[in-house]
C-alpha cells in the first residue's frame, strides 16, 4: 500500500483496557518473543518501511516520555475543536482546555492552562524532582499517574523509584481474565 512506517504497540492500560488488564497484559515471555519479531520484520523489510515498536512499560524500570513530554511536541485537536496535550488528557480533572475555534494554535500552544500545568519539570514532586532522568521520561504519563496513584502530579507508577511501584507488579501477578466488554460487566 505504499506506506513507509508502521508503528507496533503492545496496549495502553487506560479506560477499558485498565479494567481488562489482567486478560491484555503480555507475560515476560511473550513481551520478548513479540520483540525479536520486530527485529526480525525490521531486517527483512529495512529498505522498504520503517518500522516502530512500543514496548510494553509495565515490564520496564522506567516510564516511557510520553508524547515527548507534555506540551514539548505534541497537540491533539478532538472534533468539537478542543486543543488536547495528549489523546487521553480529558481523563484529567481540573484541567482547563482551550478550543482551536476561539483562539490561535499558537496562542493555546503557549498559554492555555491544560498545556501549561505539566509541561516542562517545575510541578514535579519526588522523586521525579530531582531525578536525572527527569528531562528524559518527563516522569512518564501524567494519566497512568491519575488511573493507577490516583494524582496525575505523582510519578509514573511504572518508574521503580515511584512508591506506587507495588501496584504495577501487583497487577503483573493477577490471573489471566477473560475481557469484560460495555454493557456486559
Ligand atoms: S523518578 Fe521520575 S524522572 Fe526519574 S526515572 Fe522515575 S519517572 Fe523518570
Amino acid at each position: 500500500m505504499g506506506a513507509q512506517r508502521i508503528e507496533v504497540a503492545h496496549t495502553q492500560y487506560y479506560g477499558w483496557a485498565l479494567r481488562n488488564r489482567a486478560a491484555l497484559l503480555p507475560s515476560r515471555e511473550q513481551a520478548r518473543a513479540a520483540h525479536e519479531a520486530i527485529g526480525q520484520a525490521r531486517e527483512r523489510h529495512s529498505e522498504h518501511i520503517a518500522i516502530d515498536y512500543v514496548a510494553p512499560d509495565y515490564l520496564g524500570r522506567y516510564p516511557k516520555p510520553c508524547m515527548n513530554g507534555w506540551g514539548q511536541r505534541s497537540m491533539n485537536v478532538a472534533p468539537d475543536g478542543t486543543a488536547l496535550p495528549c489523546h487521553a488528557a480529558a481523563t484529567i480533572p481540573g484541567l482547563v482546555f482551550w478550543n482551536v475555534r476561539q483562539r490561535p494554535l499558537a496562542e493555546i500552544w503557549q498559554a492555555s492552562p491544560a498545556f501549561e500545568a505539566y509541561r516542562g519539570t517545575d510541578w514535579m514532586r519526588k522523586p521525579c524532582v530531582s531525578c536525572p532522568r527527569r528531562e528524559t521520561d518527563f516522569g512518564g504519563c501524567r494519566c497512568q499517574a491519575l488511573a493507577i496513584t490516583g494524582d496525575a502530579r505523582n510519578t509514573d507508577p511504572v518508574c521503580h523509584l515511584s512508591e506506587h511501584r507495588h501496584l504495577i507488579d501487583a497487577m503483573l501477578s493477577e490471573p489471566a481474565q477473560p475481557i469484560l466488554q460495555r454493557g456486559h460487566p
